[in-house]
């Protein structure tokens, strides 16, 4: 890309956005921030910053690099390409100047746990590898890294339907589709639209590996097929990798068994198998079976706010499933730490035009539900017929009442199947909001 002295507008100035302004100024372009809310008071650039309003014109520019959060359609990213901008995502204008290989994961579930454990297994054999993208490196300081020091030779590169949606040569040596289920309708407008930004990974993937779950419907396995090298994994059905009898195994051949590992549930055995085939596919078959992937393996615990068990006390335990922000995820924890009518779910938050209905499929494991936030009365609506469900104002008053219901062998999960952003900042801060609220019943029980 000749850079030199061309204008880039950046469109929203978060994390991604900052990132890729410091990657246009080592490029000697002349990066323009444009926000509504966090325009850059006094940065240095050469360019001052704009303060968007809608309606608002913007200078001519060749480029706009657009931050995941702000939607193709919108104003903001109609008056950059009315200034003669191409608009590109973040991934896309980091992936044209990148000098290293890219293994790229998406899916709706699991692209943290895999990320972090695909960089680990090929670290462990011996690879350079580093997480970036979605994960917290954007993609555009993991660049500026590559450029400047040489290193690493293998980003992996955590990768979400909204940065996805943008790229046009992104271009991964091996990419991954872990799963596929409802999460963010509002932005895509429908399930279609959804799978279809993320398909937009294997799109420039000509002669690459591809890594797909089995259960991928057809009609979008063919299209990844037809250009790449395709291998599979699943926890359930026939695949390059599967599990069976609790052990891992490719092509019949066993890779570990899972009592080893600290990481719990079909779903997590999903992930490490994604894991395994990228390591397969970056540094060859043998890697599979080294004691080097076996120890990582065993080493590698998972983040918390995933299906944490941090408290136990009369004999109800209580987990921590913050970062559960879809029906998908709920399932999956259910299927992992439910017994029989035992689970007592908080549940609720952002509405993204989800689908709840398929938390209906493990209702056997549910005693009852409280429900906070945004879309609780949907939540009600798709689930009161199951199980009891009861209507909270706050966290802490689901967490109270959850308290006074459970009796020993039970489990109280925050698992909200919803962002948080309607109550609380994060997914971090409504999982520690969570933690303190327990332990304060806990301590005054
Ligand atoms: P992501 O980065 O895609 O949000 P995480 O690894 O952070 O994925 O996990 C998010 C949530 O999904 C957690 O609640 C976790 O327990 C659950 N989860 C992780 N992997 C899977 C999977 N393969 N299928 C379903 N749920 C999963």
């Amino acid at each position: 890309m000749k850079a030199e002295n061309k204008r880039v507008l950046i469109l929203g100035f978060g994390i991604s956005g900052r990132a890729a302004a410091r990657l246009a100024e080592h490029l000697n372009m002349i990066p323009v921030p444009v926000d509504a809310k966090n325009a850059p008071e006094g940065t240095h650039f050469r360019e001052s910053a704009f303060a968007w309003q809608e309606g608002m014109s913007l200078p001519p520019a060749d480029l706009a690099v657009i931050s995941p959060g702000i939607r193709p359609d919108s104003p903001m990213a109609q008056a950059a390409r009315n200034a003669g901008a191409e608009l590109i995502g973040e991934l896309e204008f980091a992936c044209r100047v990148l000098p290293c290989r890219i293994v790229a994961i998406t899916g709706t579930n699991g692209k943290t746990t895999t990320t972090e454990l695909t960089t680990a297994l090929l670290q462990a054999n011996g690879i350079r590898a580093q997480s970036a993208g979605n994960i917290g490196t954007a993609l555009s300081d993991a660049a500026l890294e590559v450029l400047r020091r040489h290193t690493p030779d293998v980003l992996v590169v955590e990768s979400s339907s909204f940065q996805l949606e943008t790229v046009q040569t992104f271009r991964p040596s091996t990419g991954a589709l872990l799963n596929l289920a409802s999460d963010h309708i509002n932005r895509h407008g429908s399930m279609e639209g959804y799978a279809e930004a993320k398909l937009r990974l294997f799109c420039n993937m000509e002669g690459g590996n591809a890594v797909l779950n089995a259960n991928l419907p057809e009609r979008y396995a063919w299209q990844i097929r037809a250009r790449c090298r395709t291998e599979t994994f699943s926890a359930t059905l026939p695949a390059d990798f599967m599990l069976e009898h609790g052990t891992i195994r490719y092509h019949g051949t066993s890779v570990i068994s899972t009592e080893e590992l600290q990481l719990k549930g079909n779903h997590n055995a999903e992930n490490i198998m994604a894991a395994l085939a990228i390591l397969k596919a970056e540094a060859g078959e043998k890697t599979l079976f080294s004691e080097a992937t076996a120890e990582a393996l065993r080493k590698f615990h998972p983040d918390v706010h995933r299906m944490e068990f941090f408290a136990e006390h009369n004999g109800v335990r209580f987990v921590d499933d913050s970062k559960a922000t879809n029906p998908h995820s709920v399932n999956a924890a259910l299927k992992t730490f439910g017994g029989k009518k035992n689970v007592i779910l908080i549940l609720g938050g952002l509405d993204k035009q989800m689908d709840f209905s398929s938390i209906r499929d493990d209702a056997d494991k549910i005693k009852c539900a409280f429900l906070i936030g945004e879309c609780r009365m949907k939540i009600h609506d798709t689930l009161h017929d199951l199980f009891p469900c009861t209507i909270c104002a706050t966290l802490e008053e689901a967490v109270e009442q959850g308290c006074r219901v459970a009796e020993p062998g039970d489990i109280l999960a925050l698992s909200p199947a919803c962002a948080s952003m309607d109550m609380f900042r994060d997914y971090k801060e409504r999982g520690d909001r969570f933690k303190e609220a327990v332990l304060r019943q806990i301590r005054n029980s």
